[in-house]
């Protein structure tokens, strides 16, 4: 594909991600964020080797290097008597294995690593406070209309626009989102001057009937970044519903003393719905395309929201690179991307309803959790974590 300009919607972690890669190879990029400014929100994100050796390709690593945690271990517990399951490695062995690390980071920081490299590269141009609200496609254009108005022309159009998009909207209609049955519960702790290595260098993830918790550190492991998983049908729009410490207490009432004194020490507390879509018959439409969650969600018990996101921004300049004709490259990226994805979310969704487990079916998971060595339970991800892109 001759180079040309590539209309971006979105500049969340998707969005901007995918300017830097396709920047890489000849093309320019117009990033239309809705926001009126980048005040990022959120909490915690985990970036598996998949994805930090993406960030690296796309020179965003370097930004995001001292903000991160980069923790020893996945540390399995019984949500109740706080007994470890399993101890999954992660440090140098995860990084040999796979030749890039396991960050974990808060996603403000991340977000700010990619827009500091995207704002470094000329071929990329950052427009806030565009609603894109209309999309009109021409033989060899496609026009993007902000709600108030004003237009953007380009020879094609990428759809980052976040798992409530307008793009997916706009090309298929509206899509029906249904309940999980799962609501998360998400804060941040500074680290104590005597915090336990188990949660300043680790990640914890603790299992109980109907919830659980994970928790890892962030922003150069100064914080630790904290999820709460229950189960509740409850719908809230975006990711930001407040909610109080009290209420999450309540939800997790009855878990180990050393987890609960953790989680009483977080003050603001925000909260999501994890919701599911159904599948859609095809990720685009002539010059447009979906990338990142407009594709479709995926459930958070896999910690590869982020990954995911950015491995759909380095196959998508791959196709570009390859294919001079749109909707070829459009095409080859779908191909490329649709197992992927799901295998991951199918994957995730698996995980979640083991955390979950009560009875005699978790007592027989926690054994087989004991029995099985950590490196074993990770070269069983060999898969996810050490997945290229051509
Ligand atoms: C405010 C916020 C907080 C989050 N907090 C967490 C968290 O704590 N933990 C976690 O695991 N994940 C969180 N996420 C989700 C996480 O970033 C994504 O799951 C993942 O990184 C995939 O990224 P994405 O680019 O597909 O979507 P996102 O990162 O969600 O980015 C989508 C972007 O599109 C923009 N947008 C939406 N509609 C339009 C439109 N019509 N026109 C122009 N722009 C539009 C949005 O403002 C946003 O910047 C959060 C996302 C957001 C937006």
């Amino acid at each position: 594909m001759s180079a040309a300009t590539v209309l971006i919607v979105g500049g969340g972690i998707g969005g901007l991600a995918t300017a830097l890669a396709l920047s890489q190879v000849g093309f320019s990029c117009k990033v239309l964020e809705r926001r009126a400014a980048f005040a990022e929100a959120g909490a915690g994100i985990q970036i598996g080797p998949n994805g930090t050796r993406l960030l690296r390709a796309i020179g965003a690593a370097d930004h995001l290097r001292g903000q991160v945690g980069s923790p020893s271990a996945i540390m399995v517990r019984d949500g109740k008597s706080g007994a470890t399951l399993s101890t999954l490695p992660l440090g140098g062995w995860i990084e040999t294995r796979h030749g890039a690390p396991y960050w974990t980071a808060h996603r403000a920081d991340l977000h700010a690593a990619l827009l500091a490299a995207a704002r470094a590269r000329p071929q990329i141009e950052i427009t806030c406070g565009f609603d894109v609200a209309h999309i009109d496609q021409g033989e060899l254009t496609v026009m993007a209309r902000s709600a108030d108005g004003r237009s953007v022309t380009a020879s094609s159009l990428i759809g980052a626009d976040g798992f409530n998009s307008a793009v997916r909207r706009l090309l298929f209609g509206a899509i029906a989102q249904q309940p999980s049955g799962r609501v998360a519960a998400r804060a941040v702790v500074a680290v104590d001057e005597n915090e336990p290595a188990a949660f300043a260098r680790n990640v914890g993830v603790w299992l109980a009937p109907r919830a659980h918790v994970v928790h890892y550190p962030v922003r150069a492991g100064r914080e630790i970044a904290l999820v709460v998983v229950t189960q509740d049908d409850a719908h809230f729009d975006g990711w930001d519903t407040q909610i109080t410490a009290a209420s999450v207490l309540e939800q997790v009432a009855g878990l180990a003393p050393p987890l609960l004194a953790l989680l009483h020490r977080a003050r603001e507390w925000r909260q999501w719905s994890l919701v599911t879509t159904p599948p859609l018959a095809a990720w685009s439409k002539g010059r447009v395309v979906l990338a990142g969650d407009a594709t479709g969600p995926i459930m958070p018990f896999l910690a590869q929201g982020a990954a995911m996101a950015l491995e759909d921004a380095a196959t998508l300049a791959h196709a570009y690179e390859r294919h001079a004709d749109v909707p070829a490259a459009l095409a080859a990226y779908e191909t490329a991307r649709r197992p992927r994805r799901q295998r991951v979310a199918t994957t995730a969704t698996r995980n979640g309803q083991i955390y979950h487990l009560a009875g005699a079916v978790a007592v027989a998971r926690n054994l087989t959790l004991r029995a099985l060595p950590g490196t074993n339970v990770m070269a069983g991800f060999d898969w996810l974590y050490g997945h290229q892109i051509p």
